[in-house]
């Protein structure tokens, strides 16, 4: 099988190339896999995604290294025969696109080494942004900035990118980024002045071409800093689209954009204390309500008031407020319930002196509305989705004790 010239390898720029074709193979799912003797696509690899475009017009979904074997051109539609000579296009803005991440983090890798002594492990191209795993000893925002300030400055003083071929004994004496366990001749990516890396990837021809660099986030994983960036037209996407949240929320205040995480603050702040004031009402109405409905007729022979109630619109907590009130009264049981929404509610309570468990009496009133609860002998609680079985459950409960 032959190998494929890697066209890519010398012009990171070159969008058509003609080549004729030595191989085609079917892949499964019906699609085929055509090598060239000569091609621009890049394969994925390094963490790069692989380009994509066209060959004689057919869509090339994507590129794979076969190693000696060559670049694999996965097909859809018509595809070339063997031997045919062949117009390529690469998909332009998808490679610019990538050239920009990748050799953004050639320079982001570098300031982190510069100024923390801190090596890139790993690397990744995502749908959106991308990842590097830093060996980082102390990460806080202001570190991250400063090796993002760095590689910014980097980027604006357009240094010149190239490519240099050495032997592997020759690369032992040149300041390499970072070590390569590949065999013989090298290719090392040159930022004039900053960084020097054996690389197989599509890079910038100067660094003005990535124009910015932006870290999103950060987090600590598997004892090394994740860190998620965005350089060149991701930056821009990304930008666009947080100051699009960021006014969003200020209009929400009717407030500038950079006014808003302060006024949202505020507005916390004033929410708790108005959650606050409200159980405080709460309380204090329960109590009231509490005092009616003790001096409406309910005493029986042995001076035990039962007082059954189904309210509309009442959540638990609001029915227990109101039991609570009642069972600090003497010798009273309070069995409430609520049609709230979908559900019926159910709290029943008894005060210390006393008759009935209402623990069983709640699994009855359950039975009866279709769905579940429980407690203990003086306290229990429960609901269910038959809400018009509710004033029942109330009226056996009340027969009951
Ligand atoms: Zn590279």
């Amino acid at each position: 099988m032959p190998a494929t010239e890697r066209l890519y390898y010398n012009d990171s720029h070159l969008i058509e190339f003609e080549a004729r074709v030595v191989d085609v193979t079917e892949r499964v799912s019906g699609w085929t896999a055509v090598v060239l003797d000569r091609t621009a696509f890049y394969p994925t690899g390094g963490g790069q995604p692989s380009d994509t475009g066209v060959l004689n017009g057919s869509r090339v979904v994507e590129c794979i290294d076969d190693g000696d074997n060559g670049v694999l051109h996965v097909m859809q539609g018509a595809t070339p025969a063997r031997g045919e000579a062949v117009k390529g296009r690469i998909d332009w803005a998808r490679r610019l696109d990538h050239l920009q991440q990748h050799t953004g983090q050639h320079i982001l890798s570098q300031a982190f080494v510069k100024l923390f002594n801190a090596p890139t492990k790993s690397f990744r191209v995502l749908d959106q942004s991308c990842e590097i795993d830093v060996d980082l000893a102390h990460p806080s925002n202001e570190v991250i900035e400063r090796a993002v300030e760095l590689a910014n400055n980097v980027i604006w003083e357009d240094r010149p990118i190239t490519i240099r071929n050495v032997t592997k004994e020759e690369a032992a004496e040149l300041p390499l980024r970072k070590e390569t366990a590949r065999e013989g001749e090298l290719r090392l990516i040159e930022i004039d002045g900053f960084d020097l890396t054996p690389c197989g990837g599509t890079h910038a021809y100067r660094t003005g071409e990535i124009g910015i660099i932006a870290v999103r986030s950060w987090e600590r994983a598997k004892g090394l800093v994740r860190i998620e960036f965005v350089a060149g037209g991701r930056a821009l996407a990304d930008y666009r689209k947080a100051n699009k949240t960021a006014r969003e929320i200020a209009a929400l205040f009717s407030a500038g954009r950079d006014d808003a995480p302060h006024l949202a603050a505020q507005m916390l702040e004033e929410n708790k204390e108005l959650h606050r004031r409200v159980r405080m009402l709460e309380e204090s109405a329960a109590v009231e309500e509490a005092e009616r409905l003790f001096n409406e007729p309910s005493e029986r022979e042995d001076g035990t008031r039962v007082i059954a109630k189904a309210f509309d619109g009442r959540d638990n907590d609001l029915l227990k407020k109101l039991a609570h009130a009642l069972i600090a009264k003497p010798k009273t049981v309070a069995l409430l319930g609520s049609r709230d929404g979908e559900t019926a509610r159910l709290v029943f309570a008894r005060s210390q002196d006393a008759p009935g468990d209402m623990s069983s009496l709640m699994r009855d009133a359950c039975a009866l509305v279709e769905g579940r609860g429980g407690g203990k002998p003086e306290m229990a609680q429960g609901g269910g989705k038959k809400i018009e079985q509710l004033t029942e459950a109330l009226t056996r409960a009340a027969s009951s004790i």
